[in-house]
């Protein structure tokens, strides 16, 4: 007789990091490494993240592939506010990330969306590999797993307070 010993915890968590649901958002280049990593080369379904959602309520995992700009960003938070807890956030690629190539000079592109909604993994480069954007699902996967029910709440309130300070940056 074999006896397995867990928590309901871990199953939890377990069942949580293999069933991460993207949300489709891509605003540039990037979404275009993004949906490759979902073709047969690839296979995001492997981690059981092929489920690109339209709505973001049936969605848990927001990839944010491409620049946002500041026009878009009441938008692009509005839309993580509507998402399922709990929630995630990649932000893959080095415009999402920082502002990438226009960060210096752009007047109208956000340097780095962790002005807007809080990032659990940053993916730079121009653009991520789709190999890359599925090293950061596995890191995602380890530390959902890793996530305890007693922090919940407090987690949840910092995202409901996250401060949106990208017009900061505006001179
Ligand atoms: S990081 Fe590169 S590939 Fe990605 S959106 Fe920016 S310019 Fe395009």
């Amino acid at each position: 007789m074999t006896i397995i010993m867990t928590t309901v915890e871990k199953v939890i968590n377990w069942g949580r990091a293999n069933s991460l649901w993207p949300l489709t958002f891509g605003t540039s280049c990037c979404s275009i490494e993004m949906m490759q990593t979902t073709a047969s080369d690839f296979d995001i379904a492997r981690f059981g993240s092929e489920v690109y959602r339209n709505s973001p309520r049936q969605a848990d995992l927001l990839i944010c592939a491409g620049t946002i700009t500041y026009k878009m960003a009441p938008v692009l938070r509005k839309i993580y506010d509507q998402m399922a807890e709990p929630k995630y956030v990649i932000a893959m690629g080095a415009c999402t990330c920082s502002g990438g190539m226009f960060a210096p000079d752009s007047y109208s592109v956000v340097k780095g969306i962790d002005k807007i909604i809080p990032v659990d993994i940053f993916l730079p480069m121009c653009p991520p590999r789709p190999e890359a954007l599925l090293d950061a699902l596995i890191k995602l996967q380890n530390k959902v797993r890793a996530e305890k029910f007693a922090d919940r709440k407090k987690r949840m309130k910092y995202h409901r307070e996250y401060p949106m300070t990208y017009m900061e940056d505006i001179k």
